[in-house]
């Protein structure tokens, strides 16, 4: 793919609500609360639309399997959720993609990254999701930044650079 000045909104509009009837069909059902708390006028930033893209599938869908391992426990009152936000600041435009599953232990929150890493079971995971992400991310001249807290959720966080030409 070739790097594009292009508006994040309009790549995750599209993809959220691709992502949004998917997990209300097939195998595994599950109702969830999808909130797009998106920017106005947020800034441009320079992508390689396939790559990214690659990236928002692979988190969203991380966050799609941990509400559904928390939506399982049966706990009343439980509303699977997931928020993906966008603001900037001055040199950088914020993606934030939020779930209320069941968060990242603390002990295994320094190997998510790596290659391989997975706590699914059998061909569920390859472990491969989050290391091609970040690495995206980091081609992009971005940084990944992760806030969790078990029993509550996790926030995964992209910031890109603006007003910095492609190379
Ligand atoms: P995979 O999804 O194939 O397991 P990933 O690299 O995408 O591989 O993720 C690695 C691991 O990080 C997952 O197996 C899971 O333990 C943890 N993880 C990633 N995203 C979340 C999330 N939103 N909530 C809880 N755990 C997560
Ligand atoms: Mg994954």
């Amino acid at each position: 793919g070739e790097t594009k000045e292009v508006d994040l909104n309009e790549l995750l509009a599209e993809f959220s609500n691709l992502a949004y009837h998917g997990m209300r069909a097939g195998k595994n059902p599950i109702n969830l609360d999808l909130n797009l708390d998106l920017a106005p006028n947020l800034p441009r930033v320079s992508l390689i639309k396939e790559d990214f893209s690659r990236v928002i599938i692979n988190l969203c869908t991380n966050a799609f399997d941990a509400l559904r391992v928390k939506a399982q426990r049966q706990i009343s009152d439980y509303k699977p959720s997931l928020t993906i936000r966008t603001h900037s600041e001055d040199k950088a435009v914020y993606l934030e993609i939020e779930d209320n599953g069941p968060g990242i232990p603390e002990e295994i929150l320094d190997k998510i990254l790596q290659p391989f890493f997975t706590t699914k079971k059998g061909t569920e995971g390859t472990g491969l999701g989050l290391s091609i992400s970040h690495d995206i991310i980091k081609a992009h001249r971005g940084q990944l930044d992760i806030e969790t807290l078990e029993g509550k959720g996790t926030k995964f966080i992209i910031s890109l650079p603006i007003h910095l030409s492609a190379n």
